[in-house]
Parts: structure tokens; C-alpha cells; sequence
């Protein structure tokens, strides 16, 4: 088999690169071993403009918001889904401190943070004596309702091989790479934490970061608002269902969940919700992170024909749709990749 871009994984960068690669009719075929604990396959989906306690404005925001809303909207039309929603998050401040900042940011004129005028109009679902602010706008990606909706496309066109790959198969020649029966031109690999093996790029500074969140059924709770407390409230596409976490370990045994997250989330549940609640599901995975926080996107300084798309962490969902599109662009018309995220800043390290 003869293709031009031979992908590694599906998860939601591989599947948006594919997505723009078949749009400009490229031919290619993309490899994923369908783990059931990815990340892209239990992220909340959340994309937020602003992060952390001091609600500090995201990276690239102005950009990379408004692309991913548009991004996905195309994808979601061209599938005939939903492929992302935009609601807005009740911050219900959990001490003093978080009231005090979210007060002070709303005072800067902060374009995300704004006050919530009706204090009391989550009283018979939340307990919060502190009150509540608002962050708008938010998106949720609906990636259990996307990832298996192109992997089925991919399916009917032939570009999908539901396999594992393995690296040691692998043959770099000038200008092109073979992979079992498969000859392409490039190699992209988007294939999560296994890049961390990967002998060209494990030089990377990867920092895998562990994330554990629960999905439960809350009837009754309106589902046009996250929620947020410590831990978000994040209504699924499936009516009556929430997605509940997460946590964020860098110092960790294994990707498997954990008793103490179930027991101290259930419990901070039962603290904070006034409604009924029922776990359905534990979820765990590790979220491909980087020590500075900046994905890792470009070609191999040495290997030329050998790529990546990675180092999403926490903001897999904002920043694959945007970076995918960035690759994409300079593969075929060699626009240059952000600076701040093009893996030529690794030269040094990469080709040692
Ligand atoms: C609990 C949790 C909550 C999160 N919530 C959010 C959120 O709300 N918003 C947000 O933006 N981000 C969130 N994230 C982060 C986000 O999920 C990631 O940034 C993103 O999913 C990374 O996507 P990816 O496609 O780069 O990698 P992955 O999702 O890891 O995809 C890699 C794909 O490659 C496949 N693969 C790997 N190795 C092989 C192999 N050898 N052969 C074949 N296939 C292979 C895998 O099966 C997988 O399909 C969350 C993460 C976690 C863990």
C-alpha cells in the first residue's frame, strides 16, 4: 500500500490532522489502537479561556478560541453531529481567597470573568455560602460522540488500520518511511503518551500528568452551565449524565484509578450537591503534558520525514483543532508553526 502520511493514533489530534489532511484529498491512513483509558476518550472536553485560581487568561486565546468553536462546528457538520456546545462556568467559590481574586479580576474588566447578578438562583441545587461568579464563554467538544463518529468514516474510506503499532517495524529511507506492507512519505506521530517511548522524540520533555473523574447521573440539574468548586460539574452529551473531576497528579505508580479519588470525590459531592447523585463510571488516563506546557508539533530535525502532534496536556481539545491545522498548513504549503510550539526549538536536544 502506497499513501502520502502514515498517522499514529486517533485520539482528538490525530483524528482533526486526518480530518484536514483528507480535506486538502491527501492520502493517508492512520493507525490506532483503540485503548478504552486515552485521554481524548475521558476528557471532560472543557474549553476554557481562563486557568488556574488566579484565572489567568490561556495561552494564544484570542486565536485558539474562536478557531476551535469553528473547528469543530465544520467537523460536526461534515459528520452530521454536535460536536461542541457553549455554556459558561458557575464558579462557586470555595474560600475567601478564590472570592477575592474572581472579585479583583471581574474589577480589571477581564472579558471572561463577569459577576452572576441572581446570587441565589442555584439554591436548591448547590450548596455555597460564599456565592458564585461566572466565566463565559466556554465550550464543551463532544469527543465521545466525535472520536468514534470520524473513526467510522475512516472506516467506510479505508483509512483506518485497527492495530497496535510497533515502532521496531519501522524503516526510515531517504524520503520515505515503510511500515509493514505500507510505504509513505511521512510519518505523523499523534499517538499520546507513547511517544514517550518513541525512540526519535522520548529526548522531549515530556512530564506525564495522571487525571481521575467519575461520570454520574444527576437528574434534574440544568445541564446549560458547568459547575465548578475544587472540581467541575460538566454536563455530557447524553441527557441527565455529568462528568465530575478532575484531578491532576504528576507524581504517580500507574494510569489506574484510584479508591481515595472515588471516596473524596463522592464525599465533596455529597458536601456541596443538594440532589441526588449516582456513580456510573471511574475514569483514568494520563494526559500528555510537557514541563513548559507548550504542545510539541513539527519534523524531526534529523529525520525529516518523521513528525509529531503532541504535548496537548490539560488543553488537548482547544489546541489539537488549531495545531493540526498548523501542520497541516506547513506540510503542504510551508507555513511556519508557532514558535512557542514548534518542536524546532528542540533542535539542540533532538539531534544529539
Ligand atoms: C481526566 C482527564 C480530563 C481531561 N479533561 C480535559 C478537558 O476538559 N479539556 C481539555 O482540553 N483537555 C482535557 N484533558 C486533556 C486531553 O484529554 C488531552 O490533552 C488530549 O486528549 C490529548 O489528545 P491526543 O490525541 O494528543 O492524545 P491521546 O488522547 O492519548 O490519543 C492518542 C491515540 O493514540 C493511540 N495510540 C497510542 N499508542 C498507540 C500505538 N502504539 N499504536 C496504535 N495506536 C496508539 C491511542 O489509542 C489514542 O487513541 C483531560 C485529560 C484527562 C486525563
Amino acid at each position: 500500500m502506497q499513501i502520502e502520511y502514515l498517522i499514529i493514533g486517533q485520539g482528538i489530534s490525530g483524528t482533526f490532522l486526518s480530518y484536514y489532511l483528507n480535506k486538502e484529498n491527501k492520502e493517508f491512513l492512520v493507525v490506532d489502537n483503540n485503548t478504552n483509558n486515552s485521554p481524548s476518550k475521558i476528557a471532560a472536553g472543557i474549553i476554557n479561556p481562563v486557568t488556574g485560581r488566579r484565572l489567568v487568561t490561556v495561552w494564544m486565546v484570542d486565536e485558539i478560541l474562536p478557531f476551535a468553536w469553528k473547528a469543530y462546528q465544520e467537523i460536526g457538520h461534515d459528520l452530521d453531529i454536535t460536536a461542541i456546545s457553549q455554556k459558561s462556568i458557575i464558579d462557586f467559590f470555595p474560600n475567601p481567597f478564590m472570592r477575592e481574586s474572581f472579585l479583583q479580576k471581574i474589577e480589571t474588566g477581564d472579558k471572561y470573568v463577569h459577576s452572576y447578578p441572581e446570587q441565589n438562583h442555584f439554591n436548591s441545587f448547590f450548596d455555597y455560602e460564599l456565592g458564585c461568579g461566572e466565566i463565559r464563554p466556554v465550550y464543551t467538544a463532544h469527543l465521545e460522540t466525535l472520536l468514534p463518529a470520524w473513526r467510522e468514516q475512516l472506516l467506510k474510506e479505508n483509512n483506518l488500520l485497527e492495530e497496535n503499532f510497533e515502532i521496531e517495524q519501522l524503516k526510515i529511507e531517504p524520503g520515505k518511511i515503510q511500515y509493514k506492507n505500507i510505504t509513505a512519505e511521512k510519518i505523523i506521530f499523534c499517538d499520546g503518551t507513547s511517544s514517550f517511548e518513541n525512540s526519535f522524540f522520548r529526548q522531549l520533555p515530556f512530564a506525564p500528568n495522571k487525571g481521575e473523574a467519575l461520570v454520574a447521573r444527576i437528574p434534574g440539574l440544568p445541564d446549560n452551565h458547568i459547575y465548578k468548586k475544587g472540581m467541575m460539574i460538566v454536563p455530557m452529551a447524553e441527557k441527565g449524565f455529568f462528568w465530575i473531576g478532575a484531578s491532576y497528579i504528576w507524581d504517580f505508580e500507574n494510569a489506574e484509578p484510584t479508591l481515595m479519588f472515588r471516596e473524596n470525590t463522592e464525599q465533596l459531592l455529597k458536601q456541596w450537591l443538594k440532589i441526588p447523585f449516582e456513580i456510573f463510571e471511574h475514569r483514568s488516563g494520563l494526559r500528555p503534558a510537557t514541563l513548559e506546557r507548550r504542545p510539541f508539533v513539527g519534523f524531526h530535525p534529523l529525520y525529516t520525514n518523521i513528525g509529531i502532534l503532541n504535548g496537548m496536556g490539560t488543553k488537548g481539545c482547544s489546541l489539537a483543532p488549531f495545531f493540526a491545522k498548523q501542520l497541516t498548513d506547513h506540510l503542504l504549503y510551508e507555513e511556519p508553526i508557532s514558535a512557542d510550539a514548534s518542536i524546532d526549538r528542540f533542535k539542540k536536544i533532538l539531534t544529539r
